[in-house]
């Protein structure tokens, strides 16, 4: 209650022209949804439409909220750093599992063909979830 004699500042709380307003219309999902939209390759901002046309290309912008997809040149970047991060972290994971199992008969050979596979195989796998979860983080820290 403003003291009397005073008037309310415009736009305060106490102003009656000024009502409060309802929170955003469409919140801001956090961080943990939208790195899960973009790994499951959906849009991190609105869920709802697919981020990629094919495995390796990706749509320009959301069909249903319109998030710029390329929001910058070079993005693509972030994503494939993030795929090559987690592929080697996989490979050295598996790599020293098996070491540590099969010590001191380490089977030299079935182990560099395991590791070989997972550098082969979990990059091309795991590309469109890395990009999208790139987005999800790019979009999150842009705000
Ligand atoms: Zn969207």
């Amino acid at each position: 209650m403003p003291p009397v004699g005073f008037a309310p500042v415009p736009g305060s709380d106490e102003d009656p022209d000024h009502a409060p307003s309802d929170a955003d219309p469409t919140p801001e999902p956090g961080l943990g949804t939208m790195l899960r939209r973009g790994m499951l390759r959906r849009c991190p901002a609105c869920g709802e439409a697919t981020m990629f046309r094919s495995w390796f290309a990706m749509h320009d912008r959301c069909a249903t909220c319109g998030l710029d997809f390329h929001r910058e040149h070079g993005q693509v970047l972030g994503g494939v750093t993030l795929n090559l991060v987690i592929t080697l972290g996989a490979m050295l994971t598996v790599f020293l599992f098996f070491a540590i199992v099969t010590w001191p008969d380490v089977p030299v050979g079935l182990l560099a063909a395991i590791t070989l596979g997972i550098c082969v195989v979990f990059p091309i796998a795991f590309l469109p979830s890395s990009r999208g979860a790139w987005i999800a983080l790019d979009q999150r820290l842009q705000r």
